[in-house]
């Protein structure tokens, strides 16, 4: 199946609408730019003869393609984010098309010094002789997400023009804010109707995700006594130098930038304070729920043991539910994650599975009652200027979702 031509003249079109989100942005979507790609997929629904187009006052975009078969089946959804990160510009993006790449350097801008290859991403390896898109140099490309939004709005075209294949009821939903951690906040997931879902919003070719970190944010306060330094002796607790001692105090191979795969970690995020007053903020991330309070407990008995330390002190702990690991939730339904393997092999494709270290809108929406696990969309380097997109990988996301249509009706 070649939808390449199709995929890429949306794809061209959505990247070069800029839709970048706000992390300090107050209103819902963050930015009002990004209801400009809205509007537009609303009229290109329509136009290719979605059903039950709508687009709300959050800025989601909810559409149908109705059955081809007469029996009921359970309600699939696809979905992708609209919004492209804050960490990068999104204005003016300039897609470029690097046809049949030999694997050689592929130049992103001369000017900049923007030159990817296998050394600086051996992720890129996978893609030889594939067409892959890159941005010019001054921007980020944006294929997180709108490689996922072109692969489904290609593979709806395909199956609203070809209603021989055989599918149950397919929703299509378009969200803002991914980026910013609130992209389905709002989202009405029951008048959405959809039993399961995939969001479209993985990396390169193959892989997939059903697990992400659980997550909990921590706070530390120290409450300090401040006496004239000539007379501490005995006398004086330093907040700030408590503190410190505890942040120092937690294992080096326990840290973000000491862990990978599987392994969990607390990140000190913040450290402020004075004589009087400190405070330490954090976050706590593992796979494993297990492990996550493992170290809790790990934390907090190196508070209890600064209390014995620093008897003048008063220091609490308290830890607060961030989101969790959705795999608990898609565990519960076989046929997710296994429909999904079954339609990456029908592709021609390895299913890896890999857990995702961060959140998920998918993680979100599968603890609000629909299951959500995350599928490849063909690129990497997300968040910059070296973002790239195999134009073959989308091609192969399209079959897996046309191919994923069909399983759920068997
Ligand atoms: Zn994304």
């Amino acid at each position: 199946m070649d939808l390449k031509a199709a995929i890429y003249k949306r794809f061209e079109r959505y990247a070069r609408i800029d839709t970048q989100s706000d992390d300090n942005s107050r209103t819902f979507p963050s930015t009002k730019k990004q209801l400009a790609l809205a509007r537009l997929l609303v009229s290109e629904l329509k136009a290719i003869g979605a059903k039950k187009v709508g687009l709300d006052k959050y800025g989601y975009v909810t559409a149908e393609i109705p059955a081809t078969v007469k029996a009921r089946k359970p309600v699939i959804a696809f979905l992708a984010h609209m919004d492209t990160s804050p960490a990068a510009s999104g204005k003016d993006v300039k897609p470029q098309l690097h046809k049949g790449w030999k694997g050689g350097d592929i130049v992103i801008s001369r000017k900049h010094g923007v030159i990817l290859n296998t050394g600086n991403c051996p992720e890129l390896a996978v893609c030889r002789g594939d067409d892959i898109i890159t941005a010019s140099g001054d921007t980020l490309l944006g294929a997180d997400d709108k490689a996922g939004i072109a692969v489904i709005m290609t593979a709806a075209e395909y199956l609203l023009a070809h209603r021989e294949i055989p599918h149950g009821v397919l929703k299509i939903g378009f969200t803002p804010d991914e980026e910013v951690g609130q992209g389905v906040k709002y989202f009405d997931v029951k008048g959405f109707g959809a039993d399961f879902a995939y969001t479209f919003d993985g990396d390169v070719a193959g892989s997939i995700e059903e697990e992400n970190f659980n997550a909990d944010g921590l706070k530390i306060a120290v409450e300090g006594k401040s006496v004239h330094p000539g007379t501490a002796k005995n006398a004086m607790a330093n907040a700030a130098r408590v503190a410190a001692d505890i942040v120092a105090s937690w294992p080096e191979n326990m840290l973000p930038e000491t862990t990978e795969h599987r392994e969990g970690f607390i990140m000190f995020t913040d450290i402020t304070g004075g004589t009087e007053k400190g405070e330490v903020s954090g976050i706590v991330r593992d796979h494993d729920m297990k492990k996550l309070k493992a170290m809790e407990r790990q934390l907090e008995a190196i508070v209890a043991a600064k209390r014995l330390k620093y008897p003048l002190a008063k220091i609490e702990v308290t830890f607060t539910e961030q989101y969790r690991n959705m795999k608990e939730v898609i565990v519960r339904h076989p046929a997710v994650m296994g429909n999904l393997k079954a339609a990456v092999r029908q592709a021609g494709l390895e299913p890896r599975v890999k857990p995702v270290r961060g959140g998920t809108d998918g993680a979100r929406l599968s603890f609000m009652g629909l299951p959500a696990p995350n599928v490849f969309t063909g690129g990497y380097n997300y968040h910059g200027r070296y973002e790239w997109v195999s134009l073959d990988g989308m091609n192969k996301s399209a079959e897996v979702l046309i191919n994923l249509a069909r399983k759920w009706a068997e």
